[in-house]
């Protein structure tokens, strides 16, 4: 195997860089945070995603959906600022500029969840991908138009987080799931390093690989997880956590980390059945339990 070295996460680990929060704070340096997501039809993704950030300490949440998304979010939950590009359901690359406008005001963005595979999409995440230059966490079918538009993420100007699970894993790099599964730390090593990215190989159990070569095998989480929008909170998690200052390894590491305790808090009870917005609400005590 690759001589590159693995770590085991452990609350320590994770102690050790989450920010503890100056008293003297203010929501301006807690990080404004974009999430492109949702389309009509699967506007739930974007809401799990906004709950992801908030829960975990951002410190102003928007959602930019599409405008055939926007009524079914707007309000729905009061602290997630809501707005829309363009008219349709879908984003269409003609929505780009627009995108990139509102992106300047982000310190962070999180682009995927729910967006639709469209070929127009893609168009649009290319955009937005290539051209970003801070933070950014790219899920689910950002993930899709990464491999379909052929995003050359090396030569990217941001810090790219990609957060796969093993079938998105699997498209982005022609394995199979099951050479996927049988080389899980080898596979996500390569990837991140080729790329310059930090890669969230999702799963039991997930794995970080960081741009230096060096990985992190969480030891958190449960197979109450394995249900749909736990993903989705996650890639909200990430990114409140790289506005709170953390750098993009940092805030993969920890977020992965809190996601899974959180949801290990959740299963105390009710091993399955309980929801991915049941877990976002065990995010402050999961962070609260790692800073004890
Ligand atoms: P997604 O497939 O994008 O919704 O992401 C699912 C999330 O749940 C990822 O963070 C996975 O690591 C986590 N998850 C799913 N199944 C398990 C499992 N059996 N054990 C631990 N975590 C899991
Ligand atoms: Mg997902």
């Amino acid at each position: 195997r690759m001589d590159f070295p693995v770590h085991l996460t452990e609350k320590e680990d994770v102690f050790n860089i989450l920010p503890v929060r100056n008293r003297v704070s203010h929501k301006g340096k807690n990080g404004f945070i974009g999430i492109f997501a949702g389309s009509y039809g699967m506007e739930g993704a974007a809401l799990l995603s906004g709950q992801g950030a908030l829960y975990a300490g951002g410190g102003k949440v928007a959602v930019v959906t599409s405008a055939g998304a926007h009524s079914a979010l707007a309000g729905r939950i009061p602290e997630l600022m809501v707005s829309s590009l363009g008219k349709g359901p879908f984003f269409t690359e003609a929505d780009s500029a627009e995108a990139l406008e509102k992106a300047k005001a982000y310190d962070v963005i999180a682009l995927g969840p729910g967006l639709g595979r469209e070929k127009e999409t893609g168009k649009f995440v290319k955009r937005l991908i290539t051209s970003f230059d801070k933070t950014m966490v790219i899920d689910a079918d950002a993930l899709f138009a990464v491999k379909e538009e052929h995003i050359a993420l090396d030569t990217c100007p941001g810090r790219l987080i990609l957060t796969p699970h093993v079938g998105e894993f699997s498209h982005l790099t022609g394995l199979s799931p099951k050479e996927i599964e049988n080389g899980r730390i080898d596979e996500a090593i390569r990837f991140a390093v080729e790329n310059h990215v930090v890669l969230v190989l999702k799963g039991a159990p997930t794995v970080t690989a960081m741009p230096d070569g060096s990985a992190y095998v969480n030891t958190t989480g449960n197979p109450g997880m394995a249900t749909g929008g736990m993903g989705d909170t996650l890639t909200g998690i990430i990114a409140a956590l790289a506005g709170q200052g953390m750098n993009a390894s940092g805030a993969a590491l920890a977020g992965v980390y809190l996601h899974g305790l959180a949801g290990d808090m959740a299963a105390e009870k009710t091993p399955v059945g309980y929801r991915a917005g049941d877990l976002a609400e065990w995010i402050p005590l999961a962070r609260a339990e790692v800073m004890k």
